[in-house]
């Protein structure tokens, strides 16, 4: 029997978010400001990492996350605020918002409330550079709005999927059971780029055991590639405790003997991902983005995924956000590569950061320093040296 889904306005004090400037943060994120318009997400796939932040909603428990979605009704009128706030301020920048890092903003209840609309109108007047990534093919009802913001460098469109057309069905049910299907995210890819509208696509999270497999990769790569976009995102399911717990109880209904492969993949031979959330070994992910790559090489495509695994990007996917974007991990990695086995110290990549990212400010600057002299920019990466000269940290690229 399905769940009927509850849905609760609620307030909320602001709607623009900004992210730390944690270690994590500056690795992962080409982004520092977020606004999530809902809290719980109606497509309720089994592997989100999102359904923590239902222990904050009043009311409310992490397994409700698909079933009881806050709307934050007076989204537009905090939003407002915010931007009168901001630009007042004398050091004001253009950056990219991220709409929705941890809820869809295009899952279904969007065509009765329309806050994602009325954002992207505000953005639109005041010029503000938008981020999306969606499930959903109610994207292409807001191509007007993202296109006013491309046709000045400012809206930058993803859309997830990780199952081909013909891969999916076995699967559907399971890992993407209410989201809508692969033929309609990527026919709504093929209208954003016919629209002229920059987008990129995750690839994110494919699910060992499942759709981690070279067939549904080879083809649903070509499908994106057939749609004009070029910018694909790759990487495998993360777990974290909450996650793990959810994940693997739906696990018991779908296929129970798969449980202890599951275990035994993260927990006995995987490894933790900037201590964070658990992940299979470098060993198995090595092998796994390396298929991906060779495939997305053969088919011409850009490819690019998570973890430290630089080297095997073929391009940067963020380049499609740039001018308002933060550079992340791979970017440190590309400074210090770039140089060819010679010593960058820290001026050198600040010097380089600065001159590609005209949004950095000192306070960023000064974070980036702090892990830098802790010796944590580089963690985790095999093909990075670290050498201490008179008392100065500084790095050097050597082969993998
Ligand atoms: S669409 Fe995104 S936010 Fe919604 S349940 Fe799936 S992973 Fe979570």
């Amino acid at each position: 029997m399905t769940t009927p889904v509850n849905y609760i306005e609620k307030e909320c004090k602001t709607l623009l978010n900004r992210m730390k400037e944690t270690l994590f943060t500056m690795r992962t994120y080409s982004i520092r400001l977020t606004a999530n318009l809902y809290s719980g997400c109606v497509f309720d796939c089994p592997y989100c990492y999102a359904p923590y932040i239902h222990k904050f909603n009043e009311g409310a428990t992490p397994q409700e996350f698909g079933t009881k979605i806050f709307v934050k009704e007076n989204a537009i009128e905090a939003l407002d605020k915010q931007i009168r706030t901001m630009k007042r301020k004398k050091d004001y920048v253009p950056e990219y918002v991220d709409l929705g890092t941890i809820t869809d903003c295009y899952q279904p209840i969007e065509s009765k409330y329309k806050l994602t609309r009325q954002v992207l109108e505000r953005f639109v007047a005041h010029e503000i550079p938008v981020t999306i990534l969606t499930k959903s093919d109610l994207v292409t009802r807001d191509i007007d709005l993202l296109k006013a913001l491309a046709e000045q460098q400012k809206a930058a469109v993803g859309i997830s999927i990780t199952m081909s057309t013909s891969e999916e069905k076995p699967y559907k049910a399971f890992l993407e059971p209410k989201s809508p299907s692969t033929a309609k995210r990527l026919e709504a890819l093929r209208q954003l780029n016919a629209a002229g509208i920059p987008t990129f696509v995750f690839v994110n999270p494919v699910v060992p055991f499942l759709s981690a497999t070279e067939k549904n990769i080879r083809e649903l790569f070509q499908e994106i590639a057939d749609t004009g976009t070029s910018n694909i995102f790759f990487g495998v399911m993360k777990l974290n405790p909450l996650t793990w717990s959810l994940f693997r109880s739906r696990l018991e209904a779908f296929q129970p003997e798969l449980v202890p492969s599951f275990h035994d993949l993260y927990f006995k031979y995987g490894t933790k991902e900037l201590l964070r959330a658990a992940v299979p070994s470098y060993e198995y992910r090595e092998e796994l983005y390396g298929m991906a790559r060779d495939i997305a090489k053969e088919i011409g495509t850009g490819f690019s995924c998570e973890g430290g695994l630089y080297h095997l990007w073929l391009n940067d996917w963020a380049e499609c956000e740039k001018g308002f974007n933060y550079p992340t991990g791979y970017h440190f990695w590309k400074a210090v590569k770039d140089r060819n086995g010679e010593l960058l110290d820290f001026d050198g990549l600040a010097q380089e950061l600065t001159q590609h990212y005209p949004i950095l400010k000192p306070a960023y600057l000064d974070s980036l320093a702090s892990f830098w002299k802790q010796d944590l920019l580089f963690t985790e990466l095999n093909d990075i040296e670290r050498i201490e000269l008179d008392g100065q940290l500084m790095y050097r690229w050597i082969s993998a």
